[in-house]
């Protein structure tokens, strides 16, 4: 059977500038798959090729088993069947909740329209604001509409475009996880599109990483993390430093900081490598031998973000409960969990 979204090699110019470039993803009836990276780097170019508003130049989108665009072809927005949910709500402030949401359902009639209507503020548990004005409603709640509105029609995929950013932050990785179980629940295929990392991890299945128009790595958040593909996406994934070594011929790093398992070996003994270590690989071990000296710390309520100096005087951050309370100047004793490390060669 077919996936319900297919990328093939997709390709966008605007002019002679390439905005993205040979981009392939393929996403699952119900998966929800989100499109990452810093700004510029093409997300919005990508969404709204698969919606029909920007023609792509080689390369196949097909939707449902159907042919929406290629190099010669492009398929109008309106007779794809997407929905669309952006940054600004995008309410019509005319429009009372019920008429919000009926906006696409013209098809039904009058009764019909009603009743899917109420099922989809039930939905996104809005069941009492019906006759409410977008400007009566807070942030979440006006965002919850337009995912209503986006859903009524029953899209075959729902494009969502940074949905959260005008949101607090503690707000938003909240609403990502509701968003999430609400599009489970109902079996929706979906993507998201956001430069947070955090909030692509709390709503997604897969993760396409884009670096200036290409896909540097497209996994589940875990492997993201955990196994970047590159220094690119190690370094835009999560906090940590990516330190230089020499392992000898069994591995070991030298100055106490452990062994490198010779099994998952890809390098050679005394060549030069690059570590990624984050700081959940570095562990806080009271009776560890080796202390390494407190350059920096930050208070985050729960934890402490040590910054730590290496006997090189490169520095890697250690996490720790926040009460091991060390002042800047002393040494914490900590353990490296070299298990877990990413090495790149150099
Ligand atoms: P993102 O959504 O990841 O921030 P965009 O897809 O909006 O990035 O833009 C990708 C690149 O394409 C940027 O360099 C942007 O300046 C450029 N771009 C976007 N839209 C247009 C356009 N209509 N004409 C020319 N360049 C554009
Ligand atoms: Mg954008």
């Amino acid at each position: 059977m077919a996936s319900q979204l297919e990328l093939h090699d997709v390709t966008v110019r605007y002019g002679d500038f390439t905005a993205a470039r040979n981009v392939s993803l393929t996403l699952e009836q119900g998966q929800i798959g989100c499109l990452l990276g810093p700004s510029g780097c093409g997300k919005t170019t990508l969404l709204r090729a698969i919606a029909g508003f920007e023609p792509i130049a080689s390369g196949e989108i097909r939707l449902h088993g159907n042919q929406m665009a290629s190099g010669s072809y492009s398929l109008q927005p309106e007779r794809r069947r997407v929905g669309m949910v952006f940054q600004d709500f995008a309410l019509f402030p005319h429009l009372n909740v019920r008429r919000n949401v009926a906006f696409g359902l013209a098809s039904l009639d009058r009764s019909e329209r009603r009743q899917r209507v109420d099922e989809l503020l039930k939905l996104v548990d809005l069941a009492g604001y019906a006759e409410s004005w977008p400007h009566e409603l807070s942030g979440g709640q006006q965002q919850r509409v337009a995912l209503a509105r986006a859903m009524a029609p029953k899209p075959d995929i729902l494009l969502l475009d940074e949905p959260f950013s005008s949101l607090d932050s503690e707000l938003r990785e909240q609403l990502a996880g509701e968003v999430r179980d609400l599009l489970k629940r109902n079996n929706v295929t979906a993507i998201l599109v956001t430069h947070d990392q955090h909030e692509a991890f709390a709503m997604a299945d897969q993760v396409t990483l884009l670096q200036s128009g290409e896909v540097a790595q497209t996994d589940t958040p875990y492997n993201l993390y955990h196994n970047p593909a590159s220094e690119f996406v190690a370094r835009f994934i999560g906090p940590g430093s990516i330190i230089a070594v020499t392992p000898d011929e069994n591995g070991d790093l030298g100055h106490g900081l452990g062994t490198l398992q010779t099994s998952q070996r890809r390098w050679q003994p005394g060549e030069s490598l690059k570590l990624l270590v984050r700081p959940d690989d570095v562990q806080y071990t009271e009776d560890s031998a080796l202390r390494l000296p407190v350059v920096g710390r930050a208070f985050r309520g729960a934890e402490y973000l040590y910054e730590l100096e290496l006997p090189d005087g490169q520095r890697i951050y250690a996490l720790t409960p926040s009460h091991i309370n060390l002042p800047v100047g002393s040494t914490l004793p900590v353990e490296f969990r070299l298990q877990h490390m990413v090495v790149f060669s150099r």
